[in-house]
């Protein structure tokens, strides 16, 4: 007995001790801080002890894998603090514990609840204008429709859904459409991963965890935007993974889309890549010619219903943006736009020169126009030398080609007046202010002006 005794005193001591959980808990809440404490280890409970180890219930498996992601560790130092032998823990799922039940129910507070639920729905809606029906199905978007149309069909028949592609090119579209067909027997949520990155945080400063998860949970398909935004964040990962598997569990349809396929999510966890590569993926590529020439035509019609009149667009107009349009939907959808707009403003039927001018506009990182090369094209339009052009002399065949090349080095470059002057043998920039609105009356009133500075337009910027 003596000898017992001898035993290193502290342990002799804690291991004939029984944990009085409220204790572990108060070192818990010290620890962990009153936060995580409150969202998370309060509602963990004492299920089993043994000698070495002990058993905790918690309610959900959220629950489980978040607290053992997260904080084992932790928790194993801090019980052990309160009884040394205990050297694992392990975790029970009691859906039934009542005293976590309880105090879950104290802990919501309705008005909390609404709150949350407001928050994620505003950004939940889907929209109406996204759907299967306006989609144009080209070769290279033909299989990600046909996906999208048969889970609709079948759900969790493929699952999860992912969908990857460049911007611009109908993902988010496609998303929405999925979202719009189901919601109308489903419970369909729909959010970007930064949205869910915005309310997760939000939930976490307010303390309102317990009602995230339940609230992400209720859906019965899940559909997530642009995933690629949770590379390089691990916590949100560490939340995407866990709502993914509750969903997952529970058999609900998980649709993503993401700019890249699934392993080529760098910076994001392996298990994740291996989760969102388990189901079906599907790329959509850019659009060829002939897709976009659809498109355009559907925006022709679209307009048409919309304004109960055609936009003024030659075929050849139509043509050559569907030819000369970057590979993104949504920028040949804005070129479309804005050429109508021109249109409509300028009261005219807008050329293909008008349209090399909003295209550059548009692409204006592309090539740059030089004055120089202005003034070489409009000099040997009008077969004058660049020496005369440039020249002091006022007569009309070489002063109106200096106005028009002044007038395009104001339209086409983004030089000021004064440098535009410099460039024209030193001349003031009230010379060129002069020059920019004789042309541009000129323009209005002789045909064969605009002609001119059109096929000038041309000229430059082509090649
Ligand atoms: P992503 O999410 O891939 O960046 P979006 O789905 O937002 O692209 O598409 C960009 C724009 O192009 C949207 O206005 C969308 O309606 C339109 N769009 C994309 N693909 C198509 C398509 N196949 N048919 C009709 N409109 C499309
Ligand atoms: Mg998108």
């Amino acid at each position: 007995m003596e000898k017992v005794s001898l035993k290193p005193n502290s342990t002799a001591l804690l291991e004939e001790k029984v944990l009085d959980w409220d204790s572990v808990q108060k070192s818990f809440d010290q620890s962990f801080g009153t936060e995580i404490y409150s969202s998370w280890l309060k509602h963990i409970s004492l299920v089993k002890e043994f000698n070495d180890h002990v058993i905790l219930g918690v309610k959900t498996r959220f629950f489980r894998d978040w607290i053992t992601s997260r904080y084992a560790d932790k928790i194993l130092s801090v019980i052990k603090k309160h009884k040394l032998s205990i050297n694992r823990i392990e975790f029970k799922i009691e859906p039934e514990n009542s005293s976590y039940n309880k105090s879950i129910i104290n802990n919501v507070n309705l008005g909390q609840v609404s709150e949350i639920k407001n928050s994620v729905l505003n950004y939940n809606r889907l929209n109406p204008a996204l759907n299967f029906n306006n989609f144009i199905v080209g070769k290279s978007n033909n299989l990600s429709f046909l996906s999208a149309k048969k889970i609709c069909a079948q759900l969790s028949r493929y699952n999860p859904l992912f969908i990857y592609g460049g911007v611009g090119l109908g993902k988010t579209h496609l998303l929405n459409s999925i979202g719009l067909e189901l919601s109308q027997k489903n419970k369909v949520m729909f959010i970007s991963a930064e949205r869910f990155m915005y309310q997760f945080i939000k939930s976490i400063k307010k303390n309102e965890m317990v009602n995230f998860k339940d609230f992400f949970r209720k859906a019965n398909v899940f559909i997530i935007d642009d995933i690629q935004f949770i590379r390089g964040k691990e916590g949100l990962q560490e939340e995407f993974f866990h709502t993914f598997n509750t969903l997952f569990d529970q058999s609900a349809q998980i649709v993503i889309s993401s700019d890249r396929p699934p392993n080529k999510l760098d910076r994001v966890q392996d298990r994740i890549k291996s989760r969102l590569s388990g189901g079906l993926v599907v790329d959509i590529g850019a659009p060829d010619y002939e897709l976009k020439l659809s498109i355009l035509r559907k925006k022709i019609l679209d307009y048409q219903n919309s304004f109960k009149e055609s936009p003024d667009l030659q075929e050849e107009v139509i043509d050559y943006l569907a030819k000369n349009s970057n590979s993104n939907i949504r920028e040949l959808i804005g070129i479309f736009n804005r050429v109508v707009a021109f249109g409509k403003m300028s009261k005219k039927s807008l050329t293909v020169s008008d349209c090399k001018i909003i295209l550059k506009d548009i692409y204006n990182t592309s090539k740059v126009v030089s004055i120089d090369k202005i003034q070489n094209v409009t000099s040997n339009f009008f077969s004058i030398s660049l020496a005369e052009m440039l020249s002091p002399r006022r007569s009309r065949p070489l002063a109106r080609p200096r106005q028009m090349a002044m007038y395009l080095a104001k339209k086409l470059t983004s030089r000021s007046l004064p440098e535009i002057g410099r460039k024209f043998s030193n001349r003031d920039h009230t010379t060129v202010i002069h020059a920019v609105k004789t042309i541009d009356k000129l323009i209005e009133s002789n045909d064969e002006m605009r002609k001119n500075v059109e096929e000038l337009k041309s000229l430059i910027l082509s090649d």
